[in-house]
């Protein structure tokens, strides 16, 4: 069915129906009617119709003069004239007016209904005739530009990405401006933070020797006016202008290239000649082209300073006196420095990627790297001792640091052997004031001040020789000479111990609480050091809880350990004071003098631990009390 739209003009009221409505409508058109020429005119400027079929003879407009009109305004629409009387100048001048076709009344209505389709049929082709050449050549040619100019784009693109070469990436976008907006030359400058004045980077036909020596103020020129505000300058083909002295152009776009928001250079492309001018198009161009030279830059720049950092981190590295060694997740090597290289015998062979205990086979270095966050320490062969100490590395692996402590350890030597030979020495003298103090009442009689001098040189030497004694034994866990372990029930050491102090806690009054397991699992221990090492804890318990106070001793496995701990409802230790308790010689601040002590008895503990490769901690809240853990491993019958 056709649905063109035609519109019928005529001012007798049963002829416009006649048509419209009995023929063309029922034929399946759309109609539109009219009764004059004038308002005729006007529909067909509003509605566009596909034809119009008009009466001669209409007021204020006829139907030839309508015809005229139509073709004067190129409206494109074909008119059928419909007259009562036909004549031969009617003929001519409708063939004249561009008339398709002439009705002389009475016509058939099958007639008018072939003439009506054959005129839309013509209209029609006519209409592809003139608009599919025209119209696809003109969008054709648009399309292939803007292809082009994606292509180029694509391709700088695809250059900043994976050419290295900066100044190569830059030469390229400069071409590309200057391929894609038809400029006789381009140009990139670079500002010089330093000197304030802009240098070509890159150029397209310019002179080589112009293009190297091009120095240019910011303050006073084109380019320098886009690098202080930011904005692009765009010369249409104006009167020349100057872009540097008795440098003259006649057209210009400049872009200004941004890195993060700061103005770092120009990208230009001129014209010498006139007659050839840049559009607002070519200035998007050149602004997609600037975005590629800045990343370009900024590529370059943060390449350089990675490079930088990288060569000055190898250097600190190799030059370091620590051994360093780091490994990915698999245990592979990543680096090995020439200190930890010499320290374990490795070779200037290429060892990156290979597994460590290829290359290092050092059983201790192996077994630090199997253990996260620990400080070992590792005799060489050479005797060397390093302090080693391993730390995870989020992403990457692990890492060992190594200081060689070999003449730490030597002075520490040193100064337990000489502890130890004078503490040694020290028991004859002492044991001889002893003596003669016994001796002095046997001699004679003494009165009471000398009796209470007595006693007071007697309670003295005691405390010399519990230091004494505090000093020997340390020297000697310290030297490892308990190596007489055996396997041990931790229920039974903690009897022993909590026995051993029972009167002294009663003395306080206070309450002496036991809840370890006879069950609890074995121990590979020297039973005497554990029970003064549990000794001194339940002591220091005692001594630093007031009368009345609790102490509780339990006891729990957890995995391959067996925990004890050893909590009152004392003194509690001030926290900035946690830290060095274990250390020799050191007393908290809120102990008063009034509590004997020589401060060795923690350091005591500690080393009994550690000879029993266990671990312990404290916890304390002041004047609410103190816990220590201590931590063993419980004895295993595969690694007895
Ligand atoms: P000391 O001979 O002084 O008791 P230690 O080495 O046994 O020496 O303990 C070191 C210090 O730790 C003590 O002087 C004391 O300040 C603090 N300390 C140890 N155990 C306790 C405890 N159970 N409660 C409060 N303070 C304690």
């Amino acid at each position: 069915m056709p649905t063109e739209k035609i519109l019928v003009v005529d001012d007798s009221f049963e002829m416009r129906e006649f048509v419209a409505d009995s023929i063309l409508r029922l034929a399946g058109y759309e109609t539109l009617k009219a009764d004059n020429g004038a308002s005729g005119l006007e529909l067909a400027r509003e509605t566009s119709p596909d034809l119009i079929i008009a009466d001669v003879r209409m007021p204020k407009l006829t139907g030839l003069e309508l015809a005229q009109i139509i073709r004067r305004e190129k409206l494109n629409i074909p008119v059928i004239l419909v007259t009562a009387e036909g004549s031969e100048q009617l003929a001519r001048d409708a063939l004249r007016a561009g008339v398709a076709d002439y009705f002389v009344k009475p016509f058939k209505a099958d007639d008018l209904l072939a003439a009506v389709r054959q005129t839309l049929d013509t209209a029609q082709a006519e209409n592809e005739r003139i608009r599919v050449p025209s119209e696809t050549a003109a969008i054709n040619e648009s399309l292939r530009l803007r292809l082009k100019e994606l292509e180029t784009l694509i391709g700088v693109g695809r250059n900043v990405t994976s050419v290295l070469d900066l100044d190569q990436v830059l030469a390229k976008v400069v071409e590309a401006a200057v391929s894609l907006t038809g400029a006789e030359e381009g140009s990139l400058l670079l500002l010089d933070q330093n000197t304030n004045e802009l240098t070509m980077r890159a150029a397209k036909n310019f002179d080589d020797n112009f293009a190297r020596t091009f120095r240019l103020r910011s303050d006073d020129s084109l380019a320098g006016q886009v690098i202080r505000t930011g904005e692009p300058v765009l010369l249409d083909d104006n009167a020349p202008q100057k872009i540097k002295t008795a440098y003259l152009v006649h057209s210009l776009v400049y872009v200004p290239l941004k890195i993060h928001g700061r103005i770092i250079g120009v990208l230009g492309v001129d014209n010498r000649r006139a007659g050839r001018a840049f559009t607002q198009h070519h200035q998007r161009l050149l602004y997609a082209l600037g975005d590629y030279a800045a990343i370009a830059i900024e590529n370059a720049r943060a390449y350089s300073r990675t490079e930088r950092q990288r060569v000055q981190l190898e250097t600190i590295l190799h030059e370091t006196e620590d051994g360093v060694i780091v490994v990915d997740t698999d245990k592979r090597l990543i680096l090995i420095n020439p200190t930890a290289r010499a320290a374990f015998g490795v070779n200037g062979a290429p060892v990156v990627g290979r597994a460590l205990a290829e290359v290092v086979p050092h059983p201790d270095i192996c077994d630090l790297f199997n253990e996260d966050g620990r400080r070992r320490e590792i005799t060489l062969a050479d005797g060397r001792i390093f302090n080693a100490h391993l730390t995870p590395i989020n992403g990457i692996g692990q890492a060992v640091v190594m200081q060689d402590i070999t003449h730490l350890k030597e002075l520490d030597r040193i100064k337990s052997e000489f502890v130890t030979t004078v503490s040694h020495d020290l028991r004859s003298p002492l044991t001889a004031i002893l003596g003669y103090v016994e001796l002095l009442s046997r001699a004679g009689p003494v009165n009471s001040q000398q009796a209470d001098f007595m006693r007071r040189i007697q309670v003295s030497v005691q405390s010399i020789t519990a230091l004494i004694t505090d000093l020997l034994d340390l020297g000697r866990i310290e030297a490892g000479f308990d190596v007489q372990k055996e396997v041990t029930y931790p229920a039974l050491v903690v009897r022993y111990a909590v026995d051993g102090v029972r009167q002294q806690a009663e003395a306080k009054g206070q309450n002496l609480v036991t809840s370890v397991p006879e069950t609890l699992p074995r121990l590979c221990a020297t039973p005497a050091r554990l029970r003064q090492m549990l000794g001194n804890l339940l002591e220091n318990a005692i001594k630093y809880t007031p009368e009345g106070g609790t102490i509780t001793v339990t006891g729990r496995a957890e995995q391959d350990f067996i925990l004890l701990t050893i909590s009152d409802t004392g003194l509690g230790i001030p926290p900035a004071d946690q830290p060095y308790i274990f250390d020799k010689f050191f007393r908290a601040g809120n102990t008063r003098m009034d509590y004997v002590g020589t401060g060795l008895g923690l350091s005591i503990v500690k080393s009994i631990v550690e000879d029993h490769e266990g671990r312990i901690w404290v916890e304390s809240k002041l004047n609410q009390g103190t816990t220590f853990t201590v931590m063993l491993p419980e004895y295993k019958e595969e690694t007895a």
